[in-house]
């Protein structure tokens, strides 16, 4: 089959079946290259419903993850989007269509570089790729329109919240490490905040500061106490 109707029937089968039907995140997910964020050994299997491996312990998410996700962060086109945890940059080219720019932290610099340049060599302009602990955000450019968090925390860290416009929204996946609940956060005009759950997910941990790294500190886990 080739990718164009692997990427259709993907689309088909794992994204509208299951009930994902912005038109924006449809259209733009049928045109995306996936088999180009993945291993070049894994290309042909770049359309599988489920995550691959991308190095480094991590993976590029699933498929069906990514239409999910972006469709709770409701983008409109003219937002400010902070994403934690690049990987592949697969999200990142995502929400760089479908919004107006998008700044991507990833704590794992070969990833961080690899997505950067994969990125510009597709003719992404609007997005900046940093190296760093994401899970206190990145307030230098704060606030955000959205924010999404492709890595399980422990909770919300509220650097985030913070870092939240009003009228904002947050998709965050939050709970054990071994599986997690799809968390959306909205921020009304007055501040306010609101979370509903979407269900069961499994994504690797958010490392760092303010999520998995600073549990495993506390309970002396030397390994992490580098983050
Ligand atoms: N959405 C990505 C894609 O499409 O390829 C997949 C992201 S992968 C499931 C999670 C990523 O979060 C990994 O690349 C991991 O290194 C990164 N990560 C974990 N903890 C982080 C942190 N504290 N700050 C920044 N990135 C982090």
């Amino acid at each position: 089959m080739s990718e164009e109707n692997a990427r259709a029937e993907m689309v088909r089968k794992q994204i509208i079946e299951r009930q994902v039907h912005d038109s924006r995140v449809l259209e733009v997910i049928s045109r995306i290259p996936r088999e180009l964020f993945v291993p070049e050994p894994l290309r042909s299997r770049a359309y599988e419903d489920h995550p691959q491996p991308i190095g480094h312990n991590q993976t590029i998410s699933q498929p069906y993850m990514v239409a999910c996700m972006t469709e709770l962060l409701q983008l409109a086109g003219d937002e400010k989007t902070l994403e934690i945890g690049t990987g592949s940059g697969y999200q990142t080219a995502v929400l760089a269509e479908l919004c107006k720019r998008v700044i991507s932290l990833e704590r794992i610099p070969e990833l961080a570089e690899e997505a950067n340049q994969r990125l510009l060599d597709m003719g992404y302009c609007n997005v900046r790729v940093i190296v760093c602990d994401g899970s206190g955000g990145y307030p230098q450019e704060s606030p955000y329109d959205r924010i999404i968090v492709t890595a399980a925390s422990p909770h919300i860290p509220s650097l985030l919240l913070d870092q939240l416009s009003n009228g904002g929204r947050m998709v965050i996946p939050v709970g054990e490490e071994t599986v997690q609940m799809l968390m959306c956060v909205e921020k009304n005009e007055s501040g306010e905040i609101t979370t509903h759950d979407y269900g069961q997910c499994v994504f690797v941990p958010l490392v760092g500061k303010y999520a998995w790294g600073a549990l495993r500190n506390k309970e002396g886990d030397s390994e992490t106490k580098k983050d």
